[in-house]
């Protein structure tokens, strides 16, 4: 034996030669139970030192062979299929008892305890750690040979036991004990004399009993023996693990009953466990495992643990250890708890470290897992989670994140300036509708470089959505270098984009808003810029503005607005005013124009120019543009019925774009007209140019279903627009209506009634009638006539008159203006 106690060498005891050992080999090498290993087929890989001193055979000899070549010949077979078995159906751990032959012929009986050993998944062979336990069986064996007395073979078992380890138990067939060796003082703490004639099961696991009472049921009858694991309860009251060997002499007329044949291995078992754990762990083991010593000393390193270390290009193991690596070891040895999921990052790869101590050698394990590719696959996800899939850019939410970051850092610094940046592309959507979909993404990714060229590396652009971007500007001087950076923008997107051999011209508006005061909070600054990117945008594109305070006292008068506006509808809040449309010839009204007032609690009357586009914004447009038609149609119905030729023939309805986008407005206009029971031909709906231009397919579609329905068409605010003249014969028009900023001028400025002479031209030609807004003073009137226009709408008429007044200027006269 080279090494007589599985003792840990002192770390400070420099000239013990087996300072260098890893103390766990010691404990293996040191054993006095013979552990082993073999590969799959059974070949032994590793003996300990016990092995060798047992079977005689040198180490060099055992390498290699076949573990069956020391069976006995009798037990061969039988063996070789039983862990065949164990193999083919995967148990993990199994106990067996046979025979060996030494090399000198002797025979031996060893107890294995066999595990299979896993590399991930696979089985690659098994490790065992096997007892002698001849000395048992011949105690049993001499019992049953000596059974002419059993006086005498007590007297041998006493002689035998007196000293020993082991303890032998006796037990009658009613479960009493008959007989308890003296070793009992030291393994159990009492005295053999108080436990005999009591239950000896009191002795045993409650959870035990059923296994030993099958197995002893099993044996009855025959001389054979079992190995069996019991808790025995110490007179201290603590559990402690026996490995017992029983017999159930029970037909033996001379023992009658049960021997049980026992050895205390709690803390055998505990150190084969830890070593059979870390032997395992360590070897095979693809991943860092080490043991350190008190002062975090590694005195055991893996095969594992070096070679990637290595790879690594660290000089030691210390190098993929995390920096309070000392710490950490004292802490674990002085708590006695481990530290779990500790992350080291080496270079490129990252690793995950287990401590646990282990007290009683005052050392500790560390085992790491290699997480490199978990870690690159979270940080992917969180990289997705953070940026849009198309431009690769930050999105709205990091966007968010870094804006608070340097709120927070404003509030701290004095002297701190950044800015926000909400830019929209111009005419993105008409690039999207018409070029499509993959053209349209194409740009974008274009923008985005351009916009990321044009900005410091510390800056931030992000994608919000759709065409939108934004831009953090940190640390700036102030507002001249917020505005620089918007032109330089504006210049770089004006260069032509070449998509899908398309050339594309874009532009952006862009609002700007700087940090302000310490109270800025993140969602306001953005909303700040969003809405001077608004004002940039309706001040025609390809501007930028700058967020300022009267910008952000309308912005809580329009807040204001949309909350008052959500309940209007619901208070009745709303009403029409009716403005006479006449032929100008005549004098006679021809038609009346709905136009929407709202009757505001606190402001009074509240003109369609102040809230319609808010409403158009927020949606609600919808249930009011409803309820416009429902109402004009009824109340110009109602005038028919009660004025005969003295009401309009028909009435004006202004649709916004958003109702014209809606899916089922012909199933809506159908429905009121069938109530109303007014004359399709009866209703004009009036639309703008900018309505039906940035999807003119759809609306040609659209205005035909319209038409079909038997409603009449009007262009609104005829010149103001697009004008792409280009289009307007696709589009079934019965009426322009010529814009009252052409019609106010037309009798001083010679230009604008050039104009009004060229659009009653198209409309002649384009076989449409045409009719003059804002017609207010008789030049205007007369001027109108000479050109042939045939209808008017104006102050000079009329102004939008609630339904009273109208009723009574219809029950007054027939004509609105002298001929
Ligand atoms: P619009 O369709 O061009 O309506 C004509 C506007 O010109 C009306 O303004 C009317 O009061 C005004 N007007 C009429 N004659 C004269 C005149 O001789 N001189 C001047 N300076 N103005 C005149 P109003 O009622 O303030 O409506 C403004 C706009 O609001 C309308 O322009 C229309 O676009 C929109 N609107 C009004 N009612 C509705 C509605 O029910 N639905 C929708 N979607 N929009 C509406
Ligand atoms: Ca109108
Ligand atoms: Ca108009």
């Amino acid at each position: 034996m080279p090494h007589a106690t599985p003792s840990r060498p002192d770390p400070t005891d420099a000239v013990d030669p087996l300072a260098d050992e890893p103390p766990h080999q010691l404990l293996v090498e040191g054993a006095s139970d013979l552990m082993y290993r073999t590969d799959l087929h059974g070949r032994f890989t590793y003996v300990n030192p016990a092995v060798v001193q047992t079977t005689g055979f040198a180490a060099e000899r055992l390498l290699g062979m076949h573990f069956s070549t020391l069976v006995h010949p009798d037990h061969r077979r039988r063996l070789v299929r039983f862990h065949a078995h164990q193999l083919r159906r995967g148990i993990e751990h199994t106990y067996y008892e046979f025979p060996i032959l030494t090399r000198a012929g002797r025979e031996v009986w060893l107890g294995q305890n066999l595990q299979l050993v896993r590399d991930g998944d696979e089985v690659v062979g098994a490790q065992a750690v096997a007892r002698d336990i001849t000395l048992h069986r011949d105690a049993a064996r001499t019992l049953r040979e000596n059974e002419a007395s059993l006086a005498r073979s007590e007297q041998y078992f006493r002689s035998l036991t007196e000293n020993a380890h082991d303890l032998i138990h006796v037990v009658n067939l009613d479960g009493t004990t008959r007989y308890l060796s003296p070793s009992a003082r030291r393994v159990l703490g009492s005295d053999p004399e108080e436990l005999i004639g009591r239950d000896a099961r009191e002795l045993i696991h409650a959870d035990d009993l059923p296994g030993l009472a099958a197995q002893l049921r099993e044996l009855r009858g025959t001389t054979l023996s079992r190995t069996v694991e019991l808790r025995v309860r110490h007179r201290d009251g603590a559990w402690r693990v026996f490995e017992a060997v029983v017999r159930n002499l029970a037909e033996d007329p001379v023992v009658n009953g049960v021997i049980i044949n026992s050895r205390d291995i709690t803390e055998r078992k505990r150190a084969e466990e830890e070593n059979l754990r870390l032997a395992a762990l360590s070897r095979e083991n693809p991943n860092p495992v080490l043991e350190c010593d008190a002062d975090g000393r590694p005195v055991h390193v893996n095969p594992a643990a070096e070679s990637i270390s290595r790879e690594l290009g660290m000089s030691s193991v210390r190098g993929i250890l995390p920096e309070d690596h000392a710490q950490r070891v004292h802490a674990a040895l002085q708590t006695g708890q481990g530290f779990q999921h500790v992350e080291v990052s080496v270079s490129d790869r990252v690793f995950s470290w287990t401590y646990r101590p282990h007290l009683p050698a005052r050392v500790v394990h560390l085992f790491a897992v290699d997480i490199t590719s978990r870690r690159v696959m979270e940080e992917q996800l969180r990289h997705d989670a953070l940026h849009d899939a198309l431009t690769g850019l930050p999105n709205r939410l990091l966007f968010m994140e870094r804006l608070t970051h340097v709120v927070a850092r404003a509030r701290r610094h004095d002297h701190y300036v950044f800015g926000v940046l909400f830019l929209d592309l111009d005419r993105f959507k008409v690039i999207n509708d018409s070029l499509g979909h993959h053209v349209g993404d194409e740009l974008l990714v274009v923008i985005s470089q351009r916009l990321k060229d044009c900005l410091r590396t510390e800056d931030t652009v992000a994608r919000l959505g759709g065409d939108e971007f934004a831009i953090l500007l940190e640390d700036i001087g102030g507002m001249d270098d917020a505005t620089r950076v918007a032109e330089r923008i504006q210049a770089e997107l004006s260069a032509p984009v070449n998509l899908s051999g398309f050339e594309v011209f874009t532009s952006a508006s862009i609002g700007i808003a700087l940090s302000t005061s310490a109270t800025d909070r993140p969602e306001h600054l953005l909303r700040n810029a969003d809405m001077a990117m608004y004002r940039a945008k309706s001040s025609g594109q390809a501007r930028y503005e700058v967020f300022d305070r009267e910008m952000h006292a309308s912005a809580l008068v329009r807040l204001q607005m949309e909350t008052d506006l959500r309940r209007a509808l619901d208070r009745g809040e709303f009403r029409l005013h009716y403005q006479p449309i006449v032929d100008l010839a005549s004098g006679r009204l021809c038609a009346v124009e709905a136009l929407l007032r709202w009757m505001h609690p606190d402001r009074g009357w509240t003109e369609p120019k102040d809230f319609v586009p808010v409403a158009e914004e927020t949606g609600m447009i919808l249930p009011i543009g409803q309820w416009v038609l429902r109402e004009a149609c009824e109340r110009v119905r109602d005038w028919q019925r009660r004025f005969g030729a003295r009401a309009p023939e028909s009435v004006a309805v202004n649709l916004s774009a958003k109702q014209f986008s809606q899916a089922d407005l012909v199933e809506q206009i159908e429905q009121v007209l069938a109530r109303s029971e007014l004359p399709a031909s009866a209703l004009r709906l009036e639309i703008t140019e900018s309505a039906v231009v940035d999807n003119a397919d759809a609306a040609v579609v659209l205005l035909e279903r319209l038409k079909r329905v038997g409603a009449d068409l009007s262009l609104d605010d005829f010149g103001t627009g697009y004008s792409s003249l280009s289009y307007l014969h696709r589009f079934p028009l019965d009426a322009l209506k010529i814009d009252r900023s052409f019609i106010g001028r037309m009798h001083e400025d010679e230009r604008s009634a050039h104009l009004v002479q060229t659009v009653l031209a198209l409309a002649r030609s384009l076989g449409v009638s045409a009719v003059a807004e804002g017609v207010e003073i008789p030049e205007q009137l007369a001027l109108l006539r000479a050109l042939g226009c045939r209808y008017g709408q104006g102050y000079l008429f009329a102004e939008p008159l609630d339904p009273v007044e109208m009723e009574a200027r219809m029950a007054a006269a027939e004509v609105w203006v002298d001929g």
